[in-house]
């Protein structure tokens, strides 16, 4: 038996099928072409899941069930998308419009919440009672799993923690307020900064690596600087640690997870990243002195969280 999961991006629209160990057999992915009608893009996707199953000779009866991770607001229960940005949706139940193409159930979510759901049954918060997490991007997209539910909020829009006010009349954020952790911590905010310390500082790597016209600065070309011992890099990241480490002693102390898993492109630069952070978090949570504290681990699943998570989305008791 199998399951697929689509993880619905603004570029791009990935599909896996799985196996019964939730591992991916066979995958391919179409670019999103936006804008679309929601009606289009539904007969796009069932295509390319038809033609998949086609390739593999898997019978749809054969398939247990199917999810999609959605970038927007996203009500699991009946499928509905409540606000999606980039996809240009407002109310629009997009997972009954796509849904309508399959002889077996579809679940949807939004894609941070379906991404962690992957990391929580396949990755690193397997086995663990509660996990949130921590994913660095353009932005900062976040999820908290408690018992093996999504915390959703009311309205389905919980979770936004890279909105969470880091710096009071920090640095302005597109959504409105001032000093959002995401302004400070996300992958965009690193490279940002890098940027601006590299032009500061003339006889730096950074400086060499942006001016040499080869490569722009990223996280790849950030980290390597650090790894060859680069002072302005270093520097940069004591500062990027630094409010980082506000944001996740924040999300600490008001969840106390058992795992806290930092994902996105960026945690692939793994202890280099993650050493300085723990020193930072852990003298300063609230629960310093217990005899367990939440560990803090990098994702194991990278791209494919969001595939497997959406795969398993039948497993969270959503019902449509
Ligand atoms: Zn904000």
């Amino acid at each position: 038996m199998y399951r697929i999961g689509i993880d619905l991006g603004g570029t791009n629209i990935a599909v896996g099928i799985l196996n019964q160990e939730m591992k991916i057999v066979h995958r391919a992915s179409i670019p999103t072409d936006l804008p679309q009608k929601p009606e289009t893009l539904a007969d796009r996707i069932a295509e390319l899941v038809f033609q998949m199953l086609k390739e593999t000779e898997i019978p749809a009866e054969a398939v247990i069930s199917a999810g999609i991770g959605i970038p927007g607001t996203v009500n699991p229960h009946n499928g509905m998308v409540e606000y999606a940005n980039n996809l240009d949706f407002i109310q629009v139940p997009f997972s009954k419009i796509l849904g309508r193409f399959f002889p077996f159930p579809l679940y949807g979510v939004n894609d941070a919440k379906a991404a962690a759901w992957g990391e929580y049954v396949a990755g690193a918060g397997k086995g663990s009672s509660s996990m949130m997490m921590v994913t660095l991007g353009t932005g900062i997209g976040g999820a908290m799993i408690i018992n093996g539910k999504i915390v959703d909020g009311f309205n389905f829009a919980a979770g936004e923690i890279g909105h969470m006010v880091i710096e009071h009349n920090g640095r302005l954020c597109n959504c409105g307020r001032r000093g959002c952790f995401e302004v400070y911590a996300s992958a965009t905010a690193l490279v940002e900064e890098a940027e601006r310390a590299a032009l500061a500082c003339r006889d730096s790597l950074l400086y060499k690596v942006q001016n040499g016209a080869s490569e722009k600065i990223n996280g790849k070309v950030f980290f390597d600087a650090v790894r060859k011992g680069d002072e302005t890099a270093a520097s940069v990241l004591e500062w990027f640690t630094g409010y980082l480490s506000v944001g996740i002693c924040n999300l600490v102390n008001i969840f106390q997870p058992e795992i806290l898993c930092i994902g996105g492109g960026i945690s692939s630069a793994g202890e280099i990243l993650f050493a300085p952070l723990r020193e930072k978090v852990y003298p300063l949570v609230y629960s310093r002195d217990s005899e367990i504290n939440t560990k803090i681990a990098g994702a194991k699943l990278g791209n494919d969280a969001g595939i497997i998570g959406a795969a398993g989305l039948e497993s969270l008791n959503y019902f449509m």
